[in-house]
């Protein structure tokens, strides 16, 4: 039985909560994608249309590497005045090191990296972000001035307990936390559309109850409705896939990164893939990876 290890992880009320709420914020990352996009296209229109010094072109080959910005050319000073104008939080919170000074004349989201976490030197647009970077971007910059920032910066909190919780488990009043956190969120940005999307599927994930999968299991008798049967598989399918892209974000952060981030969630992950033949078969490489880092951490 394919699904029966991920039947049993689903008994474990707090793990199908962590799962559910990952899958959430993936979801709100889809939405939130295509509407920081169209923003930040508009904003970098209307910064080149009121200032001509920064439509030409950087004089040097300025770049940034940490916290030095003092040898910027005249243009490139020009928009780095831009985004310290425009940063809430312009004295603690830029993250120079994402940006190439030269690209921001010409490229939207070149600007936008100044306003997100670090780490982002190379990506190119927001397809390319996940939802915190996403979340900082519209905390930080007052392009987004109509969203409250006291909305967004809850479930950012709630975004980095959950990716940092050790045990991959959450319970139900977080849950509501959680989900009273996305509401508020959800409902000032209600007016796009890629957002009402969002916010109509996380409710959904949200009351779904997935213990049908519990229910569906073939060896309990008394179930064999052909029409559960058949939504059970399709959910269960839909379950399986959620669970696996999060776990791989979170296996990939940890093997990419420093790791210090969610370093303390580690030993209850690799607990988990080992102890799931299903999962420690899907992950087998990632297993790998993450074991020769330790043994060369352990040798350095
Ligand atoms: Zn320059």
């Amino acid at each position: 039985m394919v699904f029966e290890e991920l039947t049993a992880r689903l008994n474990d009320a707090g793990y199908k909560n962590w799962v559910k709420a990952g899958h959430c914020l993936r979801t709100l990352q889809e939405g939130l994608r295509p509407y920081t996009d169209s923003e930040m296209r508009s904003f970098h229109r209307d910064v080149l249309k009121q200032d001509p010094l920064l439509r030409q072109s950087c004089r040097g080959s300025c770049s940034l590497k940490g916290d030095q910005v003092s040898s910027l050319c005249r243009e490139c000073l020009g928009w780095q005045r831009v985004i310290l104008h425009h940063h809430r939080c312009p004295e603690v919170k830029v993250n120079w090191e994402n940006c190439s000074p030269q690209a921001w004349r010409l490229e939207h989201w070149e600007l936008a990296k100044a306003f997100m976490p670090r780490g982002l030197l190379r990506v190119k647009g927001a397809e390319q972000c996940d939802a915190s970077a996403l979340l900082n971007l519209i905390n930080f910059c007052t392009r987004f001035h109509s969203v409250e920032t006291r909305a967004v910066r809850e479930v950012i909190q709630c975004r980095n307990e959950l990716m940092h919780s050790c045990e991959l488990r959450v319970d139900e009043a977080w849950m509501r936390r959680y989900q009273r956190a996305l509401g508020r969120l959800l409902q000032q940005l209600g007016h796009v559309a890629a957002l009402a999307e969002a916010g109509r599927q996380i409710k959904e994930i949200l009351t779904a109850d997935w213990s049908i999968c519990v229910t569906g299991l073939p060896h309990l008798q008394g179930f064999v409705e052909p029409d559960s049967g058949s939504r059970w598989e399709t959910n269960t399918e839909s379950i399986s896939r959620w669970e696996a892209e999060l776990l791989q974000e979170r296996l990939q952060e940890l093997l990419h990164d420093d790791g210090a981030q969610g370093a303390e969630q580690l030993p209850r992950l690799k607990d988990l893939l080992r102890a799931n033949r299903d999962l420690e078969e899907r992950f087998c490489a990632e297993l790998q990876a993450l074991s020769a880092r330790e043994a060369a951490g352990a040798v350095g």
